[in-house]
């Protein structure tokens, strides 16, 4: 088969990692028989000093003729606050999301094996494994709510910001965090806060209705705080967590954290019928650009992600997957995720080593 891929490396360390993992991509198809094609966007700080705009005209479109987005990261001090919105990298991380309806954010948080002693719960946690996927809401809820801000007689000033739901968003995303179960260990756990908040309740009702769709599916609803105490109680009891835009921001960070370094860890954002937009969960790491010392990893099992969500190829993915738990295996670290006395490989060797082993 012949995939298109839009490559949008960005800034910083983007397109060092991006260049691992477009190697790695190539050895894929390689070894099963695709073809991958390759179409550079220009988006973010690099588009603002190459054409005064951080998301140029025609970047949605050139996106959505592709079969999947691969994207390294964008920003960096240089296009700063202090820049008009349209030349600040984070204008056009929004405005891609929203053009390509990516409703649907979904974070994997897996420890890997050989990295068990980086994670920072107790050792009988870690040892019980993690492997969960957070299904965050990404288009609603009260990022994308009204504001207001105004002055009161006897208050001082006074801002609002409004959560709202509705049954078709709760629906749809609820519809995701059930098919993804039904690929992985049939477990939902929903997310809320319905003690206190209508949206929630609105949230839960609708989940209820989904899970009697969904019979083979274990579903459960964990209050918020709850979750947030779970998550570093007994991280392994979750499979497929689900939750609203602002619960989904936090927790996922949380998750994140309990299984090492943010170099190891992919995500995808996905919509009903534009291509899914597939990126590590690290930023542009402005520190170390330019110096060969990024993990490429985040990035490399992102493209994971796209053979499994976009191309349906579990077996590719899994090769993916199965080749960087390989190399950890063997001892090989870059420098965020190395013990000490360990010496330190560069972006470069380490994707080449996981090409090697995925070449077998
Ligand atoms: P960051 O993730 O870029 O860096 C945080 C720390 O982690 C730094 O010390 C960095 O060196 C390290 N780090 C990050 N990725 C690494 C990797 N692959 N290998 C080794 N070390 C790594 O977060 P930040 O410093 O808050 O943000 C830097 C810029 O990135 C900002 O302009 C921010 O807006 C942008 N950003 C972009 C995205 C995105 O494009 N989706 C996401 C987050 C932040």
């Amino acid at each position: 088969m012949n995939y298109k891929i839009a490559l949008i490396r960005g800034d910083g360390i983007g397109p060092e990692v991006v260049g691992e993992a477009v190697k790695v991509l190539d050895t894929v198809g390689e070894k099963f028989g695709h073809t991958f094609t390759y179409v550079d966007v220009l988006m973010g700080g690099c588009a603002t000093d190459a054409v005064g705009k951080s998301y140029p005209d025609g970047t949605a479109e050139t996106c959505k003729a592709c079969d999947a987005v691969l994207l390294g990261a964008v920003g960096g001090p240089k296009w700063g606050s202090d820049k008009p919105a349209e030349q600040r990298p984070e204008t056009a991380l929004l405005a891609i999301r929203k053009d390509l309806g990516l409703y649907a954010n979904l974070r994997p948080a897996a420890l890997r094996p050989a990295m068990a002693d980086a994670c920072p719960l107790k050792k009988e946690t870690a040892e019980k494994g993690i492997d969960l996927m957070m299904v965050r809401e990404l288009t609603g809820g009260i990022y994308f709510g009204k504001r207001d801000k105004y002055q009161t007689e006897d208050r001082g000033l006074e801002c609002t910001d409004l959560m709202a739901y509705s049954e078709k968003e709760i629906e749809r995303i609820g519809r995701r965090a059930f098919e993804l179960a039904r690929l992985r260990r049939k477990k939902v756990s929903s997310v809320d806060k319905a003690n206190v908040l209508e949206t929630s309740r609105l949230w839960r009702s609708v989940m209820h209705r989904l899970a009697a769709e969904y019979p083979d599916v274990e579903y459960e609803d964990v209050l918020v705080d709850n979750c947030a105490m779970q998550l570093v109680r007994d991280p392994g009891q979750f499979d497929v967590v689900v939750t609203e835009n602002m619960f989904g921001d936090i927790l996922s960070d949380e998750a994140s954290m309990v299984t090492g370094s943010i170099g190891l860890l992919p995500s995808a954002s996905i919509g009903d019928t534009a291509p899914g937009l597939y990126e590590p969960i690290h930023g542009s790491a402005p520190d170390i650009a330019g110096q060969d010392k990024a993990n490429p990893i985040a990035t490399i099992l992102s493209v994971a992600m796209m053979m499994r969500y976009s191309f349906h190829l579990p077996a590719e993915a899994g090769a993916i997957e199965r080749a960087v738990d390989a190399v950890l295996a063997d001892g090989w670290r870059t420098a965020d995720i190395a013990e000490p006395g360990v010496t330190p490989i560069g972006t470069r060797k380490m994707g080449e080593l996981i090409c090697q082993k995925l070449r077998g």
